[in-house]
């Protein structure tokens, strides 16, 4: 073989044994996660809350708590809204929605269907909304799904309209929060200024002495 061929061919051989080894390293490595410039996404210091109107809800009945030493006397990983039937439901930030999906509830007795929403943040940070519309009836699932706004693979911003609420029992609420990795973690710090101000105004026409959220000591 010819000096120059032979030197061609070694670098063919190099380069595609490079090509190969970032190929199954690339697949065996998770994609991360790049919002690009579809908003700020290194820190969430501007969530917002989740009702377009105070008028939607008519209750205000416990936080997130981390010990049983709060208002409402019990270990709770989230906030609940308890919305009227049909109201809107919108991003308390933007993100990628990772997951729409039913579960049942293991308490069939209460509360049949649960549908979750998750929005990711960042590589860290994941919204969660969980409908919980608190029925007995298997065809509530269609009904629930049928006024649900995203799908898994939307982006949504701020303040876009995730769905509206089906509410069939009493105790029908949107159980919302924070999970950073896999635990769910207090949502207080994460409001932006003003967004807290107009949430604790809302709490406290009901509750005026509670806070949003009760972290252990
Ligand atoms: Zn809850």
């Amino acid at each position: 073989m010819h000096l120059g061929t032979r030197a061609v061919v070694i670098i063919l051989i190099v380069v595609s044994g490079l090509v190969v080894v970032l190929l199954v390293r690339n697949s065996l490595e998770p994609v991360p996660f790049n919002p690009g410039d579809r908003y700020p996404s290194t820190k969430l210091d501007y969530m917002g809350v989740i009702y377009a109107n105070r008028s939607d809800m008519y209750d205000w009945r416990g936080g997130y708590s981390e010990t049983t030493d709060c208002p409402w006397g019990r270990i709770h990983n989230g906030i609940d809204f308890f919305f009227y039937n049909n109201s809107p439901v919108i991003a308390a930030a933007p993100g990628y929605v990772e997951d729409v999906s039913w579960r049942e509830n293991p308490d069939t007795t209460l509360n049949m269907y649960n549908i979750y929403v998750a929005i990711r943040f960042n590589a860290t940070i994941t919204v969660r909304y969980t409908f919980e519309p608190f029925t007995h009836v298997v065809g509530d699932q269609d009904r629930q799904l049928s006024i649900l706004a995203v799908h898994k693979g939307d982006w949504v911003q701020k303040g876009d309209l995730i769905g509206q609420l089906l509410v069939v029992e009493d105790s029908a609420h949107i159980h919302f929060g924070v999970v950073s990795g896999n635990e769910w973690i207090d949502p207080k710090p994460f409001y932006g200024e003003s967004d807290l101000v107009e949430i604790m105004g809302f709490i406290h026409i009901y509750q005026p002495d509670w806070d949003i959220s009760y972290p252990a000591p």
